[in-house]
């Protein structure tokens, strides 16, 4: 079967790029690994810009506004920052969140199919197509492919791009408590920078008794367990805890000038390792990546003129650095300048900021 465009993974980069191509009357295919809506740990949480970069209210899958945020560093010198505007933060559970786009796709102009269970497990990319196999034996062809397959992309590696990815550490536990504690913490998110080396902690009150924690390091063979045991101690009573789920999980480090795309493929998201090398934040850039991917693959369909073979992947890569990697670039200065060898000037520049 042949589609205009395939999108691996419908996470947040492949339901916004599904979002951006069903504007125009196109043919897409979406394949999923997991079954849908498939878990995805994550804690949730990005500023409100995203609403006006989808075009879309999102108020039915907000779980929380947040109004402060509490910052720590190792434990000390609290600094409580009220938010406000396009960068106040917003915090859903992504399961929800990332179906909602992935329907809101079904809506548009275009023709949207989408199977999940389908894991891609081969790829091929030849001068006017590109092919795919799942799991299951099924053949599909398109003009273009957008990996959105996450952290450990098998496009990126049948693409032969992203061969040197580096992964930072997650631990996430999801935290159930009465209604009576949450209700006195829902207004504030907490990230304690540095009671981890080279990493923080980070506590995120998500829905009625529900938080997301979770802690993070950049550092290498750190034993994570005792550093969240500590971390959550300190804020939550042994008795008002209900309920636990950890999971362990690798955050793609962000490199500058990696290509990410081929003529026909373009990486996005974490399968372009677009994260925040200061915080790890990656949805808003995956949201980002997804849109622009998509909405140059669009224009390139329409506009139907003979083009260079690489004008998609040029375009793509040029839009990227002049947006998400300009952002990015900036964190990875202060990132190795300050986190890495002076957290406490990391701790003063970055809140000042
Ligand atoms: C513990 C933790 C907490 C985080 N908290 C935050 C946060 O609060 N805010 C923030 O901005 N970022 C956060 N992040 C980062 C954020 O989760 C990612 O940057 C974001 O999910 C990237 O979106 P994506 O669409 O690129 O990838 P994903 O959301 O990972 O989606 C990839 C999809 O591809 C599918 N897939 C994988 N392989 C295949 C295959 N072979 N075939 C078909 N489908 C496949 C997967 O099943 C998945 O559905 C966190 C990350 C972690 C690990």
């Amino acid at each position: 079967m042949k589609f205009d465009v395939i999108i691996v993974g419908a996470g947040a980069a492949g339901a916004s790029a599904a979002l951006e191509l069903t504007k125009d009357d196109l043919s897409v295919l979406v394949i999923e690994k997991l079954s849908l809506p498939r878990e995805k740990p994550c804690a949730g949480a990005m500023s409100r810009s995203v609403e006006k970069l989808l075009g879309l209210d999102l108020s039915k899958v907000i779980k929380n506004r947040a109004k402060f945020i509490k910052f720590y560093n190792n434990y000390q010198e609290e600094l409580i920052i009220e938010t406000s505007g396009l960068r106040a933060p917003i915090l859903v559970n992504r399961s929800e969140f990332d179906l909602y786009l992935l329907n809101k796709a079904r809506t548009g102009k275009g023709e949207i199919v989408i199977y999940d269970q389908s894991a891609l497990s081969l790829l091929r990319e030849s001068n006017d197509k590109v092919m795919v196999k799942t799991k299951h034996g099924q053949i599909y062809e398109s003009s273009y492919l957008i990996a959105a397959d996450g952290a450990i992309s098998k496009v990126a590696t049948f693409a032969g791009l992203m061969k040197n990815r580096k992964f930072a550490q997650a631990v996430e536990v999801e935290i159930y408590t009465s209604e009576s504690f949450y209700k006195k913490h829902e207004k504030a998110m907490t990230m304690n920078f540095f009671c981890v080396p080279e990493g923080y902690g980070w506590i995120f009150p998500k829905e009625k008794g529900h938080f997301s924690c979770g802690i993070g390091t950049w550092g290498k063979h750190i034993d994570l367990k005792p550093y969240l045991n500590n971390f959550l101690h300190k804020f939550f009573k042994k008795n008002c805890i209900k309920d636990t789920r950890l999971s362990r999980h690798p955050i793609p480090v962000y490199q500058a000038n990696h290509p990410i795309a081929t003529n026909r493929i373009l990486l996005t998201g974490d399968a372009a390792a677009l994260t925040s090398p200061v915080t790890g934040e990656g949805i808003r850039f995956a949201l980002q990546s997804g849109k622009i991917a998509a909405s140059i693959i669009r224009h390139t369909i329409k506009n139907q003129k003979k083009l260079p073979e690489n004008f998609v992947s040029e375009e793509y890569q040029r839009a990227v650095k002049d947006t998400i990697e300009k952002e990015l670039n900036f964190y990875l200065t202060f990132a190795s300048l300050a986190f890495h060898g002076n957290p406490n000037l990391f701790y003063k520049t970055f809140i000042k900021s």
